[in-house]
């Protein structure tokens, strides 16, 4: 596949047009005049010659067995020319026509057709359709209908956007971006990302695989394929747009803060994708990934001939995570030896705005030789006397480790040819400090991933009997939210310590409870239509005495027949108290690409406001639980601030795994919170006091 898309011996134009502008010239002229070296055969039943070449009438007279076809006609013939190619053996096609999905109606229905000839044609594979087509830097393809070529480099491109794509192209030509494969994979019937990535994987030319992606089409596969490939080579992505998660039912609160883009950047971390949010930032990450080694920790040093921009670029560091190194004296000794005595030999290194710009290179050269110096940022900003290429130079001829470097040229058309001179010698150059440290931190992500142990899921083994009896009887009654006292029993089949509770219906049957459970207890409302219970005032804490429970149920039980008239209420259930935990929540959600969502934050009632939550894909391992607890900005909240004992963080990332473990056994649950656990003191657990679950629509609901 991988030969006949990107190094065919022959390319076919079906629907090769004579008239200069149409789509069905551009495709030919570039694979003729761009340096090609294969045979191509324009198809028109109309035509003898086109730009020298001789056509083929029909596709029936092309060579058997031809590896790659271009097409180009109209939509509604598109079927049935890849059913025509299908039936001389093409191997690879690509389709550059638009007029399907994009447009609705009709276009989605040739969409369908077009699906099914591929489905029928096991040889066959294609890309497209409504795409610009496929580029190879190294035999010189240019089979698109854009209109240059990219310059040659590492860099393997896809884009899903065909505008994109045209003006990533165009930009890339200005900046020194060369690209070993440019791919657009339109509407994506046949070839998706996954292949792309397996394709560049493999792919000697490419050192970088970088995309601009509106949607994965299968998460699962996406995650599997990905795992592997980032093993092997870095893969920068843009996820842009907005998926169907964003319009799902989210009566949870994991459902209601999952939105449209957690389970994208949880995948994308589980799976070693490095995930960017710009076309700056990929582009500033690729071309470092591309032409520097991956730094081997997080000890950075400055360069910079003027103070603002070092400590702009010292702020954006610690913003990063990256620290600033500590410079070893013999080191600072050696730069005092040859600076300004007005410069800073401490990191920030000030060379200062006098200094020629040869100190740029021996100042490199002695920065790197630090071994708490694992990247340094070089800075300059254009003085009367200080050039831009002649730092440029300077720097270039530096010999230096391989530690990686990022200059920074301050200013826009002054610095041109330095900028210029530095791409073009594999020196990444940013046009802020601020970009250039957002590289390097994903380099240092990257690093980090390539050299952990690969994560297996681990999975608890529950009483699945149990849980599936509670689920079959939810379904015979037609119901699709678990009662709270079910939804406790299925936490509870899978090891999660859940609070001990009775139901009573009575105030005599309340203080039995209680007196069973020990004082103090905890009395709640039990009602299936009541989900929010301290909402209607169904939730009493600390109640201490007989006395004080006999009372609580009768406020209870008349304050809500008062606010909620029409609800019928089971009863109350008498729950023990527990006390000193810090309220957490884990929750659960599925999410339409990427299956079961775990989500865990802070607990308790500001959960929504505050949306302090980490997520994951499960089944998660356990450092994914413990990356998960650890993932939160009130982390240090867990750990214990101002004398308090740090929270069980063990049982908290038992629970985490738990529930994992529950979502993957039972994909019937749709959604589930524990809302909240109550984490103890480290060694004494945690505790789930409130629990909800909810099943996914029945078959034919
Ligand atoms: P809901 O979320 O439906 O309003 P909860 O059962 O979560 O009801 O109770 C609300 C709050 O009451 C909890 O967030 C917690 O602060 C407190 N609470 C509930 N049950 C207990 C318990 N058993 N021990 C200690 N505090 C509890
Ligand atoms: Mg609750």
């Amino acid at each position: 596949m991988f030969e006949a898309f990107f190094r065919p011996r022959q390319v076919a134009v079906i629907g090769a047009s004579s008239q200069p502008g149409k789509v069905g010239y551009d495709v030919l002229y570039n694979l003729v005049r761009r340096g090609y070296g294969g045979q191509v055969f324009p198809v028109n039943p109309n035509a003898d010659t086109i730009l020298d070449t001789p056509v083929v009438k029909q596709i029936g007279q092309l060579p058997p067995g031809l590896d790659l076809a271009v097409v180009a006609v109209k939509a509604k013939l598109v079927p049935q020319a890849v059913r025509e190619l299908a039936a001389i053996g093409t191997q690879a096609v690509v389709v550059v026509s638009a007029g399907f999905k994009e447009v609705g109606g009709r276009g989605r229905e040739l969409e369908n057709e077009l699906k099914q000839v591929v489905r029928d044609s096991p040889g066959l594979r294609l890309i497209g359709p409504n795409c610009i087509g496929v580029m190879d830097t190294t035999s010189n393809l240019n089979a698109s209908f854009a209109g240059t070529m990219p310059r040659p480099g590492r860099l393997g491109f896809f884009s899903q956007s065909g505008a994109m794509g045209l003006a990533i192209l165009d930009w890339s030509l200005d900046n020194n971006i060369g690209f070993s494969k440019f791919i657009s994979l339109g509407n994506k019937v046949d070839v998706t990302e996954v292949e792309i990535l397996e394709l560049m994987a493999a792919d000697p030319e490419t050192k970088v695989i970088l995309g601009y992606l509106e949607a994965v089409e299968d998460g699962r596969r996406f995650m599997r394929v990905a795992r592997e490939v980032t093993r092997v080579k870095p893969v920068v992505l843009v996820k842009s747009g907005v998926t169907s998660a964003g319009a799902r039912a989210a009566s949870s609160h994991t459902g209601a803060l999952a939105g449209a883009d957690a389970a994208y950047d949880a995948a994308f971390r589980q799976c070693g994708v490095l995930r960017v949010h710009t076309m700056r930032q990929l582009f500033g990450l690729a071309t470092a990934l591309a032409h520097q080694s991956l730094p081997s920790g997080p000890g950075l040093a400055i360069l910079t001939n003027s103070g603002g921009p070092g400590i702009i670029c010292a702020d954006a560091a610690e913003g990063h995570g990256l620290h600033l190194a500590v410079l070893r004296p013999e080191v600072a000794d050696e730069l005092r030896g040859f600076l300004p005595a007005i410069a800073s030999v401490y990191n920030p290194v000030d060379i200062t705005g006098g200094a020629p710009a040869e100190l740029y290179r021996r100042s490199l050269e002695v920065i790197q030789d630090d071994p708490g110096v694992n990247a340094t940022v070089v800075i300059m900003t254009p003085t009367a006397t200080l050039k831009a290429e002649d730092v440029a130079r300077e720097l270039t001829q530096a010999s230096i480790s391989n530690k990686p470097v990022f200059t920074v040229m301050m200013g826009s058309h002054s610095v041109h040819q330095g900028r210029d001179l530095c791409m073009r010698h594999g020196l990444p150059t940013y046009e802020f400090p601020e970009d250039a440290v957002a590289a390097l931190a994903g380099m240092l992500d990257y690093q980090r991933w390539r050299t952990q142990k690969p994560r297996e899921p681990e999975l608890v083994s529950g009483d699945k009997n149990k849980v599936a009896a509670i689920i079959a009887a939810a379904r015979r009654q037609g119901r699709r939210n678990l009662g709270e006292t079910e939804a406790r029993e299925c936490f509870a089949a899978y090891g999660v310590p859940v609070a001990r509770s009775l139901p009573a219906a009575t105030s005599e049957e309340a203080v039995a409870a209680a007196r069973e459970l020990g004082l103090p207890v905890v009395m709640k409302i039990d009602s299936p239509a009541i989900s929010h219970k301290s909402d209607v005032g169904g939730v009493m804490v600390g109640l201490a005495s007989q006395g004080a429970v006999a009372e609580a149920f009768h406020e209870m039980t008349s304050r809500i027949r008062r606010v909620q008239p029409d609800a019928w209420v089971r009863g109350v259930l008498v729950q023990e108290m527990v006390r000193g935990g810090r309220e957490t929540i884990v929750g659960l959600s599925r999410d339409p690409q990427f299956g079961p969502l775990l989500m865990f934050g802070l607990g308790g009632i500001y959960v929504e406001v505050l949306k302090d939550v980490s997520f994951r894909v499960a089944p998660i391992a356990r450092v994914e639980a413990e990356e998960m607890i650890r993932g939160i900005r009130s982390f240090a909240l867990l750990r214990g601030v101002r004398g308090e004992s740090p929270a069980d963080l063990a049982a908290l990332a038992g629970v985490l795994v738990a529930i994992s473990s529950l979502a993957h056994d039972f994909p019937d649950i749709a959604e589930a919170d524990i809302n909240p656990l109550l984490v103890l003191p480290r060694g004494q657990g945690a505790v789930a006091v409130d629990a909800r679950i909810a099943l996914t629509p029945a078959k034919g609901e």
